[in-house]
């Protein structure tokens, strides 16, 4: 290990996450063309926008998705750029992406799912169950979750707030620096949205300095989580930021009113 000085001072001061001028390409073509955010510890920064507009590209080129190529620009995960490390290793660092699952992963429950992903986590071969359990018993508890919970098999049959449920779940217990939270386009019923927002909350509570983006064109759930920050990505540019006027905005008037602020 060679930790110098300069980059442990870094890494207490500098933010969690800090795109710089970020140009990603996907099998040639270019979706991100320019990014700059700051999501700094302890802030809730939403990214909004329409379909297409390159937001789970964002979340998935930070979490390191070998799918996309960073061809300019910059990654910083707490002042260090992390564009050497593999998706395991910033897993380990502490960056967590969730809301990415396959439709169910048949014969594995909950408890073995997460009893895997912390080993990971926290550098561990192998994590004692009973530790697990405890640890889980007490989020679930918080959570408001039914205790058989754990033992169902991972999203086979689960509803839309319980898939939610098992994502906040392995967010709390992994107690990652930086959580990317992409919600996907296809219907989120209400249930889903207040299981996410609790979810946040009450994991933000325990982890205080844990930085969140939240990926969403849902406005209701940022009514939920009530985001530091708000920024609107169209045609792979931020095109505006701001406080939550600007999720009310597009509520009101759609994105095809910020398209002129494009170049
Ligand atoms: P959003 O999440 O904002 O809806 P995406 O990041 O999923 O947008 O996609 C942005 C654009 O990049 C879309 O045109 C999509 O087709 C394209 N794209 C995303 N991922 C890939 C990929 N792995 N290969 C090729 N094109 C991709
Ligand atoms: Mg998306």
């Amino acid at each position: 290990m060679n930790f110098s000085l300069a980059s442990m001072i870094n890494s207490v001061s500098a933010p969690v996450l800090e795109l710089q001028n970020l140009h990603v390409s996907a099998e040639g073509s270019p979706i991100l063309r320019g990014v700059n955010l700051v999501v700094g510890e302890g802030e809730v920064h939403a990214l909004m926008g329409p379909n297409g507009a390159g937001k789970s590209t964002l979340a998935n080129v930070v979490m390191g998705h070998p799918g996309y190529v960073v061809t300019e620009g910059t990654i910083l995960y707490r002042g260090q750029d992390v564009a050497s490390w593999s998706p395991d290793e910033r897993a380990r660092q502490g960056i967590f992406l969730a809301f990415q699952y396959p439709e169910s992963i048949s014969g594995v429950s909950v408890i073995q799912f997460l009893r895997q992903a912390i080993a990971a986590r926290k550098g561990l071969d192998e994590l004692s169950v009973l530790e697990v359990r405890l640890d889980l018993a007490e989020w679930m508890d918080r959570l408001g979750m039914d205790a058989a919970f754990a033992e169902r098999h991972l999203n086979e049959g689960f509803s839309g707030g319980e898939r939610k449920r098992n994502e906040v779940l392995q967010m709390a217990l992994l107690e990652p620096a930086l959580a990317l939270l992409d919600e996907t386009d296809s219907g989120l019923d209400i249930d889903a949205l207040r299981v996410v927002a609790n979810g946040v909350r009450t994991v933000r509570a325990e982890l205080p300095a844990m930085g969140v983006l939240v990926v969403t064109h849902y406005v209701k759930l940022l009514e939920e989580i009530a985001p530091d920050q708000v920024h609107v990505l169209i045609d792979g540019r931020v095109v505006t930021s701001g406080g939550p006027e600007i999720a009310e905005r597009i509520e009101r008037e759609g994105y095809d009113a910020l398209r002129p602020a494009l170049a």
